[in-house]
């Protein structure tokens, strides 16, 4: 039996987490938490025999680790919110399947720390870093040349930057080839999750920015490719469907079946890859900037994109302000190393206040 706990258990995530759970025996779920819509996690937890529940943050998600003795938590909140669990878990030893990426991005440094101190493992969810971990696995760290990670593109593919003026954000969120929660499916969109997904890789995998490329590949058939020193490129393909790599950061290192077909090549397969545009989607430079500049200058990043894709959501920005509002964020920032979490803490709402003033700025420019 492996001992789950899911945190985000309402999530797009989290359900399909459920559905892998509910199907795989040997998986049993021992605490689910989520921000909010109690009834439906008790519901979950009650039909279950979960006996570990956390609803908007009660209990906090560091202490509901602590107490529910997992042999794997399953990361599934949304935001920085997800950090304090990320961090236990890891100090913990626990392996940590995760999903959150924005607590990797935000605190890379104190994570690496962290597992470095706890022993346990990151099995990675987001599909383009299992993809480059099954690629990765028992080869030699010289062998590597580069990583790969696709990008669908979004919705708004191949658009020029004027094009980008007054998208709505129901445009914005009608993903064309993943259904996913709101805030990662706006990500998309402005390429900031690929950016977000260049400093996970870094962490994840070790790899400096300059051997970290992403291309443009709309159908999300292949989930990402290792090139190695030889000339060879390993991809890894499959529907886009977040079960696969749900499950087996659950089962690893078992592979259990799931209910999602075989990939049809019959059917005919063409797979198509491009450059991104990064004039017209500036996050993934401004992200590889935050990434590269280090320090906390990627939770700063992460901090700045949380509240302006809060506020294109609610209607009081305009698409194009998301990056604004990151860039002159990340501009104004000194962005120091964070010593700890409380540390981090500080500069994730410091960055958070000045996110609002400048969309704020940004908005009233627009009107
Ligand atoms: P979602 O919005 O559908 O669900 C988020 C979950 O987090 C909900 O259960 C919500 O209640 C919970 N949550 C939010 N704030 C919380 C808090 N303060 N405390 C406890 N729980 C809180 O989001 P999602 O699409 O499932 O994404 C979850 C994470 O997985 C994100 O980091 C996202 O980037 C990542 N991810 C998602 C997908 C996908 O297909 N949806 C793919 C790759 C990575
Ligand atoms: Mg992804």
């Amino acid at each position: 039996m492996r001992r789950v706990a899911l945190l985000g258990a309402t999530g797009s995530i989290g359900r399909q987490a459920i559905e892998i759970v509910d199907a795989h025996p040997e998986l049993e779920l021992v605490a689910v938490a989520a921000g909010a819509r109690g009834d439906e996690v008790r519901a979950i937890a009650r039909e279950r025999g979960v006996a570990h529940v956390s609803v908007g943050g009660e209990p906090p998600l560091d202490a509901l680790v602590e107490a529910c003795e997992p042999d794997v938590v399953l990361n599934a909140v949304v935001g920085f919110a997800g950090l304090p669990a990320t961090l236990a878990a890891l100090e913990a030893g626990i392996d940590l399947a995760l999903a959150n990426k924005e607590s990797l991005v935000a605190a890379g440094e104190l994570a690496l720390a962290a597992l470095a101190r706890g022993g346990g493992r990151i099995l990675p969810v987001d599909s383009e870093h299992s993809a480059l971990f099954q690629c990765l696995e028992g080869r030699v760290a010289e062998t590597v040349d580069t990583l790969v990670l696709t990008a669908s593109g979004g919705p708004f593919r191949g658009r020029s930057a004027g094009e980008l003026d007054g998208v709505t954000a129901a445009e914005a969120l009608a993903h064309p080839t993943w259904a996913m929660g709101p805030k990662i499916t706006i990500d998309s969109a402005t390429l900031m999750n690929k950016g977000l997904e260049l400093i996970e890789a870094h962490f994840l995998f070790r790899i400096p920015y300059e051997r970290i490329e992403v291309v443009v590949h709309p159908s999300s058939i292949v989930h990402s490719l290792v090139r190695f020193r030889d000339g060879a490129a390993l991809a890894h393909l499959g529907y886009p469907d977040m079960r696969v790599p749900i499950s087996y950061a659950l089962t690893y290192p078992e592979r259990a079946p799931t209910p999602i077909p075989p990939l049809d090549l019959g059917a005919g397969l063409t797979l198509e890859f491009h450059a991104p545009d990064e004039g017209t989607f500036p996050c993934l430079s401004l992200a590889r900037a935050a990434g590269r500049a280090g320090g906390s200058a990627p939770c700063v990043l992460n901090a700045a994109n949380e509240v302006a894709v809060a506020a294109f959501l609610a209607g009081e920005l305009p698409f194009r302000g998301i990056p604004a509002v990151v860039e002159r964020v990340l501009e104004a920032a000194s962005a120091p190393p964070a010593r700890d979490l409380a540390d981090l803490v500080e500069i994730d709402a410091a960055a958070r206040r000045a996110a609002a003033t400048a969309a704020n700025e940004l908005a009233v420019a627009v009107r």
